[in-house]
């Protein structure tokens, strides 16, 4: 019965003015990307991007779209020709399609467009008419409520066919990725900052990410868990690469070398130093982190001001104030939760100490580290680096 599906877009995307048409291409190609073994053509029809069907599943193409960003939401119609008896009947169908995945009776309304002033009767006169016709086929399982229903049957009367739905299915929301450039993400196995990258995503970034592991005191399954982190992230937004750096040597130096309370603050500076470098190869323009104002002992400000200090490529801090709660939320949401809860050892815990400072000064953390040679060790790293790419196939 269904034909088609109409997209809705994020509120930004309708009012970007001229860089519209940009946003809806990137929209478009990445719609295009996840069904294109499914026959279906996405294409831009009366304002608005749509996709044409031709035959292919309907479940099976909105479980794959609902999850592009830039989609607000995205219904399925039906189409007839431009007919007002023809109207009623697809009308019924549709209707009796969404009651039966409902308990009845339910508060129901017709919404009528016409686009097409052409057709003989103005809006009102249709809802009327087909709200007539679909109660009186219906056996009491609907109530009429103007204001507040909970099915509301939307006809859209266009130039040469007319579009009627019931369904509104949710996207993600958010900007077409791809439109904002490209960041690089700190991924650690933890729960935060896979939803740092997710949430970057969401804005149009491209994201790219980097692990810092410390094998063998870290075990394969600790890259494990990251590796499928990272797939799953690269099953929002299709790709993401993934450079695994080895940090075992700037732990054990650090270890060796510098004062217990400072060794996070050091770690971290040499992790930002070590990103950055990256990010510059890679030509990413910022760089993402899980960091949360006051989570924990490297994340006060004080923290946050001498670990920073190191670089001054933008460091973005999508949950810097979130509450742990509501970032379990969005991990549950978008599948990472499961993945993070995992046990496996990270290099920071295997490495921390009885008592952090969480107040370092930048000048004793410059002081702390004399004793390293930082740049012999961040060529090592970057050397022994191994980078995986992940698809959303993969
Ligand atoms: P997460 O849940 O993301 O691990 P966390 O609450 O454990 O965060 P920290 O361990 O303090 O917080 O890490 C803060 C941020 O530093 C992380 O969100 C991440 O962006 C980055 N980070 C920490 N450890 C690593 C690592 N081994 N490799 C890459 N990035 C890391
Ligand atoms: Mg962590």
């Amino acid at each position: 019965m269904y034909s088609t599906l109409i997209t809705r877009l994020g509120g930004e995307i309708a009012i970007k003015g001229k860089n519209r048409v940009q946003f809806e291409k990137a929209l478009m190609e990445n719609m295009r990307a996840v069904v294109k073994d499914l026959g279906v053509k996405v294409a831009r029809e009366g304002g608005r991007v749509e996709v044409r069907l031709n035959g292919a599943d309907l479940d099976e193409t909105v479980s794959r779209l609902k999850n592009v960003f830039g989609i607000n939401s995205l219904s399925p119609v039906a189409e007839t020709e431009l007919d007002i008896e023809k109207i009623k009947e697809t009308a019924l169908l549709v209707v009796q399609d969404a009651l039966e995945k409902r308990n009845t009776p339910v508060t129901f309304k017709v919404e009528a467009r016409r686009a097409n002033k052409r057709f003989p009767m103005e809006s009102p006169q249709i809802s009327q008419e087909v709200g007539r016709y679909v109660l009186s086929r219906t056996e009491g399982k609907l109530k009429v409520d103007v204001h507040n229903p909970e099915l509301k049957l939307m006809v859209e009367v266009r130039e040469s066919k007319a579009y009627l739905t019931c369904d509104v299915i949710p996207g993600p929301g958010g900007l077409p990725v791809g439109t904002a450039g490209k960041v690089l993400l700190l991924l650690s196995g933890g729960i935060d900052s896979p939803v740092a990258g997710y949430l970057a995503m969401r804005r149009g970034a491209n994201v790219e990410a980097i692990h810092f592991h410390s094998f063998p005191f870290t075990s394969e399954r600790a890259q494990e868990k990251v590796n499928d982190l990272a797939k799953i992230l690269a099953g929002h937004s299709g790709r993401v690469r993934l450079h695994n750096v080895y940090f075992t040597e700037i732990q054990r130096q650090i270890r060796m070398h510098c004062p217990e309370e400072y060794s996070i603050t050091i770690m971290r500076r040499i992790m930002m130093r070590i990103a950055d470098r990256l990010a510059h190869e890679r030509k990413c323009l910022a760089l993402v982190t899980g960091e949360s104002l006051g989570q924990v002992a490297s994340q006060t400000l004080e923290s946050m001001y001498t670990i920073n200090n190191v670089t001054n490529i933008p460091i973005l801090r999508p949950l810097v104030a979130m509450d742990k709660v509501d970032i379990m939320s969005i991990a549950r949401r978008i599948g990472t939760y499961e993945t993070s809860i995992l046990p496996y050892e990270d290099c920071c815990t295997i490495f921390l100490p009885k008592n952090p400072k969480t107040r370092p000064k930048l000048h004793e953390a410059m002081r702390a580290e004399e004793k390293l040679d930082i740049e012999a060790l961040i060529t090592e790293a970057l050397e022994k680096t191994e980078t995986v790419l992940f698809t959303r196939e993969s």
